[in-house]
C-alpha cells in the first residue's frame, strides 16, 4: 500500500470542475465531498483504487472502482491513510456555484419585486435523435395527465401540463434544440429547465453535444436522463463518464447536474425525474404575479379551416382572462374562447400555463410576444410602435467583426460570442485558446460551441440565438447554414491561417480591423458534361444547383475537398446563344478562362469579394 509521504502532498484537484477539494497540505486534512466514486477517492489520496476498495472491504464494504460512495464510507478509508476527512461544503444539490447564478439571474430579472408567486417551471426535452425524446414527452403525459375528464387524452397543442406531488410542470411538446434556439434568436426564452435525453444503448453523440451548447448558452440549467435503461446493452456509466468528458459533470462525479436513470419504454424513473424538475424549479425560485394583465409568448399558430386563427400562447406573467383585448406580434383581436392542454374550455389562464386562443385577426408567428391592452385604440398604436421597434431591429442587430468596435463603443456588446469551426479537433484548443486571451477590459471573449467539420445550420441558430459570430478554421459552410446566415444576419468568417483569424478578432476588439475583404457566394453548378470547344479549349455542360451564375464572374472550380483552378467565367451560353446570366434549375455550357480541364462532378463555385465597413 502506498501511503502518501509529507513532501508528495500536493493541492490537486479531484477532478475537473471540482476545484474546491484540495489537499490541505499542512493539517492533512482532506476534504471530500458528500458522495464520490471510488476513483476519485483514490485519486484525491494519491494511491491505487485497488487500495482504496481493499480498505472499504476491511470496514465491510464491497464496492468496484466506479461505484459511489457517501462521506462515512470514505472518511473511514481516509482515516485508514492518515488523515482526517472533512466534509467539503459545497456538495450538495444546491451548489453553491449555481445558486450565486440563479441569483444573479434573478436580481437582473427583478424577480424579487412584490406580489410574485411561484409559478410551475417550463421544460424543454432536448436530446440525440432517437434517443427518446418523443417517447419521454409520451410517458411522461400518459402517467401525468391532470385533467382525466377528458378521458386522459391530452390534445396536442405544442406544450402541457403535468401534477406532480401537486406541483405543476410545464412541458413543450416540440422536443430538440431547433425549436428551443430559434424561439430564442427571436428572443422568446421560455425554457426554465432543459431534460437532456442520453440513450443509454448509444452514448453521448453529436446533438446531445449540440443540445449542451444550446442550454448553456441559454444559462439553462440541465437535469440529464439516460433513457433506455431496459436494454440489454445499455451502459449507463460510460454515458456518465463521457459526459463528463464532454464537461457535464452529474452529481455523482461531483458536479452540479441532476441525473436521472429512466425507461421511457417500460415508464421506469419518469416520477423520480418529475420530482428531481421540481428541485430544480425550486432551486430557481420560478416566480411570476398572477395578478397583472397577461403577457406570453406563441409556441404554436396555425389557420383553421372554421375556427380562423388558432395560436397557442404560453402565458409567462400575469393571468389571460377571456375577453381580453391581446396583441399578438403585429396582429390583435378580442379573445372569445381558450381551451387547455385536454382540449377543456377554460376562462383563464395563470403563468407557465399553455392554452389555445381563438380571436386574433390574422395568424401570429412563433415566437410572437402576447400583451394585454385595454382597447382596439391602444391595441392599434401598440401594433403601430411594434412595427417601428421591428424597422429600427433591421438595422445592425447582429455583431460582425467588423462592426464589433462600435458595437463595444456603443455600450451594446460586453461579450464577443464565437462559435469555432475548424477541419480536424486538434486545432480547435490553440484556436480557443488565443482567442480567449484577446479579452479587454471591455469584452470577454467566449467560445460557446466549438467543433470539427463544417458550419452547420445549427451553428448559425446558436449564433443568432446568441448575437455570436462563426469563425470556420480551413472548414466550408452547409449551402443550408450559408442561407441561414444571410437570412438571420449572422457574420461567418473563414480563414486557412491561424495568425489572420487571431489577428482580426484581435484589431476588431481594438477597433482597429481594416475593412475587410468578404467572400459573397452568389451562385454553385455541377459539371455534367464536357464538351470541346475549339482546340484545346473545353465548355463545361453545367447544372446550376444554387443561385446564379454570371458571365464575367469570379469562379472556382472544386474536386473533392481541392481547388483546382481560380479563375473567371469567359463564356456563358445557353443553346448555342450567349447569354449574360443563367439561374438556378437550368443548364448552361460555360467556359472558365486559362482551364479546360474538366472532370464530370466537378463543382462550380461562383463568387464575388466585397469590402465590408
Ligand atoms: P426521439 O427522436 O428522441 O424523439 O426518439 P423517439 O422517442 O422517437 O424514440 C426512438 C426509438 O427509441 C423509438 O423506436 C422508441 O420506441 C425507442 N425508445 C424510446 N425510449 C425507449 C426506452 O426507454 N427503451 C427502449 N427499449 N426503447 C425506447
Amino acid at each position: 500500500m502506498t501511503r502518501l509521504s509529507k513532501q508528495s502532498q500536493v493541492v490537486k484537484p479531484v477532478a475537473e470542475g471540482d476545484r474546491a477539494s484540495t489537499v490541505a497540505m499542512e493539517a492533512r486534512l482532506l476534504e471530500i465531498p458528500d458522495t464520490l466514486s471510488v476513483k476519485q477517492l483514490a485519486d484525491l489520496l494519491q494511491v491505487s483504487a485497488i487500495d482504496v476498495i481493499k480498505q472499504l472491504m476491511r470496514n465491510g464494504i464491497m464496492a468496484n472502482i466506479n461505484q459511489t460512495i457517501n462521506y462515512e464510507a470514505a472518511a473511514a478509508v481516509v482515516t485508514g491513510f492518515g488523515y482526517q476527512a472533512h466534509l467539503k461544503a459545497q456538495a450538495s444539490r444546491k451548489s453553491a456555484s449555481l445558486i450565486r447564478e440563479i441569483k444573479k439571474q434573478q436580481r437582473q430579472q427583478g424577480k424579487e419585486l412584490a406580489g410574485l408567486k411561484p409559478r410551475p417551471p417550463v421544460v424543454t426535452v432536448m436530446g440525440h435523435v432517437d434517443h427518446g425524446k418523443t417517447r419521454l414527452l409520451d410517458a411522461i403525459r400518459q402517467t401525468n395527465v391532470m385533467d382525466s375528464e377528458a378521458g386522459g387524452i391530452t390534445q396536442h397543442i405544442g406544450a402541457y401540463q403535468v401534477e406532480v406531488n401537486g406541483q405543476k410542470i410545464t412541458f413543450l411538446d416540440t422536443p430538440g434544440h431547433v425549436a428551443f434556439t430559434a424561439m430564442r434568436a427571436r428572443g422568446a426564452q421560455i425554457t426554465d429547465i432543459a431534460i437532456l435525453v442520453v440513450a443509454a444503448d448509444d452514448g453521448v453523440m453529436p446533438q446531445t453535444l449540440e443540445a449542451i451548447d444550446h442550454a448553456r448558452a441559454a444559462g439553462v440549467p440541465i437535469v440529464v436522463a439516460i433513457n433506455k435503461i431496459d436494454k440489454p446493452e445499455a451502459n449507463p456509466e460510460a454515458v456518465k463518464q463521457q459526459l463528463a468528458d464532454a464537461g457535464l459533470l452529474i452529481e455523482e462525479w461531483g458536479g452540479d447536474t441532476i441525473c436521472v436513470l429512466i425507461s421511457a419504454r417500460e415508464k421506469v424513473g419518469i416520477s423520480e425525474l418529475l420530482e428531481n424538475l421540481l428541485v430544480v424549479a425550486e432551486m430557481e425560485e420560478l416566480k411570476a404575479d398572477p395578478a397583472q394583465p397577461a403577457a406570453g409568448v406563441v409556441i404554436e399558430a396555425k389557420m383553421d379551416k372554421t375556427k380562423g386563427p388558432l395560436a397557442t400562447v404560453l402565458v409567462h406573467n400575469g393571468t389571460l382572462r377571456s375577453g381580453d383585448t391581446i396583441v399578438v406580434g403585429d396582429t390583435w383581436g378580442r379573445l372569445k374562447a381558450m381551451f387547455n392542454d385536454t382540449g377543456k374550455q377554460v376562462r383563464k389562464a395563470e403563468p407557465a400555463s399553455p392554452v389555445e386562443i381563438l380571436g386574433l385577426n390574422s395568424v401570429p408567428r412563433e415566437g410572437d410576444t402576447l400583451t394585454t391592452v385595454a382597447d382596439e385604440h391602444q391595441a392599434s398604436a401598440l401594433i403601430e410602435k411594434r412595427k417601428k421597434e421591428t424597422q429600427a431591429l433591421l438595422t445592425p442587430k447582429s455583431v460582425s467583426l467588423s462592426n464589433l468596435f462600435e458595437q463595444v463603443s456603443a455600450g451594446r456588446v460586453k461579450e464577443l460570442n464565437i462559435i469555432l469551426k475548424t477541419d480536424v479537433q486538434g486545432s480547435i484548443e490553440p484556436i480557443r485558446s488565443s482567442l480567449e486571451q484577446l479579452a479587454t477590459d471591455e469584452v470577454k471573449v467566449r467560445v460557446i460551441r466549438s467543433g470539427s467539420g463544417n458550419i452547420t445550420e445549427s451553428d448559425v441558430m446558436l449564433a443568432a440565438a446568441s448575437k455570436g459570430i462563426i469563425i470556420g478554421f480551413t472548414t466550408g459552410s452547409e449551402p443550408g447554414a450559408r442561407r441561414l446566415a444571410e437570412l438571420e444576419g449572422v457574420s461567418i468568417r473563414h480563414y486557412d491561417v491561424i495568425y489572420n483569424l487571431i489577428d482580426d478578432v484581435n484589431s476588431a476588439l481594438k477597433g482597429m480591423l481594416e475593412p475587410s475583404q468578404v467572400e459573397v457566394i452568389e451562385g454553385r453548378g455541377e459539371v455534367r458534361a464536357i464538351f470541346p470547344a475549339g482546340k484545346r479549349q473545353k465548355i463545361a455542360g453545367v447544372y446550376v444547383t444554387e443561385g446564379k451564375i454570371s458571365r464575367g464572374a469570379s469562379v472556382r472550380v472544386r474536386r473533392h475537398d481541392e481547388i483546382v483552378s481560380e479563375s473567371i467565367v469567359s463564356s456563358l451560353k445557353r443553346f448555342k446563344e450567349d447569354v449574360r446570366e443563367v439561374a438556378t434549375g437550368y443548364e448552361c455550357g460555360l467556359g472558365v478562362k486559362d482551364f479546360s480541364e474538366f472532370e464530370v462532378g466537378d463543382i462550380l463555385e461562383l463568387f464575388r469579394i466585397e469590402e465590408t465597413g
